[in-house]
């Protein structure tokens, strides 16, 4: 995964950061989908790698349910977590027990749980 990460960085947009990110969401029957940032000079609208694949599985027909984990590299030299507006749309789509796995160019990993970056999600049971 981790060099399909580093490939997909390069099609960020990021004219404006500079800091590309990568995401690739694993659905549970078994496909790989990818997103990047797309950055905007109205920054406003720009959209982050995450919710870019998270949406575009979606528009491909997947449902909330059908995914499984999703990995995430960023251009920096650290690991780096999604933000809080992709921890949101992160919770109405994965399971508790989903993984998010942040990769780093040099191989570093750290896997966490949705549960655990989302522990007070807010949800349909709000509503
Ligand atoms: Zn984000």
């Amino acid at each position: 995964m981790k060099d399909e990460l580093i490939k997909l960085l390069g099609n960020a947009y990021a004219p404006y950061s500079k800091f590309h990110v990568s995401a690739i969401v694993e659905t549970k029957d078994g496909k790989f989908i990818p997103g990047v940032n797309v950055e905007n000079a109205s920054y406003g609208a720009t959209i982050c790698a995450e919710r870019n694949a998270i949406t575009t599985a979606v528009s491909m027909g997947y449902k909330k349910g059908d995914f499984k984990n999703i990995y995430i590299m960023v251009s920096g030299e650290k690991l780096s977590m999604p933000c809080f507006m992709c921890r949101q749309v992160i919770v109405e789509f994965f399971d508790k027990d989903s993984e998010i796995i942040l990769m780093g160019k040099n191989g570093e990993v750290d896997r966490y749980k949705v549960s655990e970056i989302c522990p007070y999600p807010f949800d349909e049971t709000d509503l």
